[in-house]
């Protein structure tokens, strides 16, 4: 024989009602013996508790309330009977029960009390309504089923609202009952009685522990648990997205994992089971193919020494600190007994090896209780000052790790938190047991989500990872990096395990997140259609709200209104990636804020791109630094737009000719001047030196200007080319003397010695740049370990493909840094 039970989820309409009883049909016409558990219909229980609560503070909204509750039940007989005659008899029944339900409700209101008993006996009529109308409706269709009130058979203590069950006599109770009652039982979950024949309740979610009692009674082969997932997940689907199906898990873990918050199954139900050795199956009902999770002695085939993380998402902490705790003996068996006189339950415990604090977690209804008891038993030894006030903390959830073959596996708890420590969680307290079954963790509950998510991501998805993107300008080179990761996301994903979700854009005008990840595809389409005008605040904070595991911001614009935010986004443990040059050409001070600040919250702060594009010149010279090497000497044309001019100069007798053809061919700015001013390139020659480990300031750079002062000052572009013609016989007279030296011309940034400067320099054809060609970037690092001749890195330097291209090594290389 199986026990089938079906939880509120699976009975949340009456078309799901109907759906079960087909699934009950199959059973019969295979020829498996069943019987089934119901619970009450979906919310059905919250409403009976609400109901009791609004009318025994005399809250006339209780009537609207037990209104409702009519309805569903009787709009369950309308949809499942089609006989009018079929539908008076099923409702007579179950509006007898109502009236009872509305008596009860009445007294509670007359006499303003709810005691435990009375809630439980009005909890009650959830299962016994259910069962009813389905028993009833079987009947109907033609499956002989029978009613069974489980109050007649199952005998518990009078712990009301969470009944200790009494096996001996229940067990021969249902063994007893089941000799003589042949028929399919439709059992009611949840309920039971007491040795005085009161109604009472196994605890919330109760049925599923039902099942089990029954199961064990009648030696059943399989105690079957049907609700709404496909079994037991690695975690809860509703915060974690990537969530997925076990196979198997053990009785322990199983208990383990509901003790801590995975609601999929109550936690005594194991205890029945386990005893007898039966297996428990969770199965969904909505997808009854599906083979589920089963429970039992044996573990899964999966490879994970992780089998789930759950969690209980609001507690409190009680922290217990003194230098009168350390060494005495009886502090905890004292903390211990004054919760337990007060029925007050330890959820956690964490205790330093110097004694000194204790550290405790309960539900948040007993936090000042707490201290009041605590307080109480310690009064002299808080008199003498040697042990401090009780410190109650509140707003914390516990994670639960779990996995019975962690005790094999070193290194699991190393990884959980690193994980959290990279996406900037903190650990406020941790426990872990002995057995090795399970690692708790403490963490504050606005980031309960994201420790989930990064926990899961980092123990279960360790091989595929996702990050989430949020970009800010896409313009040219944006909108080229979501060419590029829409191209790239299933090459990424095969090779390298990352998967980038693009979660939110903003643009000038408009912006647009989702948590889910955009559709990288129509991202222009629906930032056009989005609602929300661009607010770079409500961008950062809606980025920060979420949370999310492995964030990273891209800012893709040249303005400096996003870098002002820098240090709040790294602040919240996003990393940032960046082409934008302003935030490391500020002062060196905000220059050090921000790697500090990326050091300090474990995130990472990249811009390998703001010099020469894609060109790996910043992490070449990150990695020449890391490994002890010392920069001598930088020389460097990083500007494809100078590069050009020069490289044409070697065949041009005019210089204003030749910037006409650099700004004819798309090389230069609208206004060329913008480009020969040489700001950009003393910019990125900045960055190097800083990189190198050198304090420097950009007014430091000497620069030589390429251009007059009457050339620069000209009001319009066509004036400006006439002024620069008058000056082009001084350029062309220092060539020709470099030409008599064998010589070319050639702009160069360069550091020596403690001074930078961009400078037309006169270079050999010893000299790496004499070659140069087109709009070339190159950069030539003379360091302790590179002499003669220096590291050079030489190639295309801009453009928005390769700026995105470089863009994205970033984003993967934070992804590595990830782990
Ligand atoms: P039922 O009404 O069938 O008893 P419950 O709502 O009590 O259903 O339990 C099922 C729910 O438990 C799922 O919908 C899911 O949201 C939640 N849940 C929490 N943790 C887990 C987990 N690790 N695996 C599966 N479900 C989980
Ligand atoms: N109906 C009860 C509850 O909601 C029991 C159960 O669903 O298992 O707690
Ligand atoms: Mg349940």
């Amino acid at each position: 024989m199986k026990i089938l039970k079906f939880g509120g989820s699976s009975v949340g309409t009456p078309e799901r009602i109907s759906d079960v009883i087909g699934i009950l049909k199959s059973y019969l016409d295979n020829g498996i013996e069943i019987c089934v558990v119901f619970s009450a219909f979906q919310s059905v229980t919250d409403k009976l508790i609400s109901l009791s609560r609004q009318t025994v503070e005399r809250n006339e909204s209780y009537k609207k309330e037990l209104e409702q509750l009519k309805q569903i039940h009787i709009n369950a007989i309308d949809f499942l009977l089609k006989e009018k005659s079929e539908k008076i008899s099923v409702g007579k029944k179950v509006i007898k029960l109502l009236v009872e339900l509305e008596e009860i409700l009445h007294g509670v209101y007359l006499v303003k009390e709810l005691t435990p008993r009375t809630l439980d006996y009005i909890m009650s009529f959830g299962e016994r309504l259910s069962c009813t109308i389905i028993s009833e409706v079987m009947n109907y269709k033609g499956i002989e089923a029978e009613y069974l009130d489980s109050r007649l058979l199952v005998k518990t203590d009078d712990s009301f609202g969470n009944a200790k069950v009494n096996f001996d006599v229940t067990n021969k109770n249902i063994e007893e009952y089941f000799l003589s009652h042949k028929k399919i039982q439709i059992i009611t979950g949840f309920i039971g009685t007491t040795e005085k024949n009161e109604t009472i309740t196994l605890g919330r979610g109760g049925s599923d522990y039902s099942a089990s009692i029954f199961g064990a009674a009648l030696n059943a082969e399989e105690i079957e648990i049907w609700t709404d997932v496909d079994g037991i997940l690695t975690a809860d689907p509703r915060k974690v997205s990537d969530a997925f199906s076990l196979d198997a898990v053990t009785y322990e873990e199983a208990m383990e994992m509901s003790h801590f918050g995975a609601k999929v199954i109550h936690p005594p139900t194991m205890k029945p089971a386990l005893n007898k050795k039966i297996p428990i199956r969770i199965k969904n009902t909505f997808n009854p193919s599906f083979i589920g999770t089963l429970i039992s002695e044996k573990d899964g085939s999966e490879n994970f020494s992780v089998k789930g993380i759950s969690s209980i998402d609001d507690i409190t902490l009680l922290r217990i600190t003194g230098s009168g705790m350390v060494g005495v003996v009886g502090i905890a068996s004292r903390i211990f007994g004054a919760l337990a006189k007060e029925k007050i339950n330890v959820i956690l415990i964490t205790q330093a090896s110097s004694e000194h604090s204790v550290c405790l977690a309960i539900m948040p209804q007993y936090g000042e209780l707490s201290k009041k008891v605590i307080e109480e038993e310690f009064k002299w030894e808080i008199r003498d000052g040697m042990i401090d006030e009780v410190f109650v903390e509140s707003g914390m959830s516990i994670i639960a790790v779990v996995g019975g073959d962690m005790t094999h596996t070193p290194g699991i708890s190393g990884k959980a938190f690193q994980a959290l420590g990279k996406n900037g969680i903190n650990i406020i307290a941790i426990a872990q047991g002995s057995s090795e079954l399970n690692i708790s963790l403490v963490v504050q509950k606005e980031y309960l989500k994201k420790a989930l998510n990064v926990l899961h991501n980092s123990l279960f998805l360790s091989k595929q990872k996702t990050l989430n993107l949020f970009l800010i300008g896409p313009g040219m080179v944006g909108s080229a990096l979501l060419k590029l990761i829409l191209e790239r996301n299933a090459f990424l994903a095969e090779q390298t395990h990352t998967n980038i979700k693009v979660v939110g854009v903003m643009d000038i005008d408009k912006m647009y997140y989702d948590e889910n990840g955009i559709d990288v595809k129509d991202w222009r389409i629906n930032l056009q259609n989005s609602k929300s005008e661009s607010n770079i605040e409500k961008f950062i904070e809606q980025m920060r709200g979420m949370k999310l595991p492995n964030s990273i911001l891209v800012d893709c614009t040249a303005r400096d209104k996003v870098v002002q935010y820098y240090r709040q986004i790294l602040n919240s443990s996003i990393s940032i990636v960046t082409p934008n040059k302003i935030a490391n050409t500020q002062s060196y001070e905000k220059f050090t804020a921000l790697r500090e600040a990326a050091d300090k919250y474990n995130v990472q702060f990249r811009y390998g791109t703001n010099v020469g594009a894609a060109l790996p010149i910043i992490n070449t010279l990150k990695d020449l630094i890391s490994n002890g090497d010392e920069v001598i000497k930088i020389e460097g044309i990083f500007s494809g737009t100078l590069s050009f001019i020069f490289n044409t100069l070697k065949e041009k007798d005019s210089f204003s000719e030749v910037v006409k053809i650099a700004q004819e061919k798309g090389y230069t700015e609208p206004d060329p001047r913008d480009d020969l001013r040489g700001l950009d390139m003393a910019r990125k020659l900045l960055i190097l030196i800083r990189e190198s480990g050198i304090q420097f300031e950009l007014k430091d750079i000497e620069i030589e200007k390429l251009i007059s002062v009457e050339a620069e000052n000209a009001d319009t572009i066509e004036k400006f080319y006439e002024r620069l013609k008058a000056d082009d016989e001084k350029i062309i007279e220092r060539k020709k003397n470099a030409a008599a030296k064998s010589c070319v011309l050639c702009y160069i940034a360069k550091y020596e010695s403690g001074k930078a400067s961009l400078s037309i320099q006169e270079l050999n054809s010893q000299h790496p740049f004499f070659n140069l060609t087109g709009s070339e970037n190159i950069v030539a690092f003379t360091t302790k370990n590179y002499q003669n001749p220096p590291l050079t890195i030489r190639g295309q330097g801009a453009g928005a493909d390769f700026t995105a291209g470089g863009i994205l090594a970033d984003i993967l290389r934070i992804s590595n840094y990830l782990g």
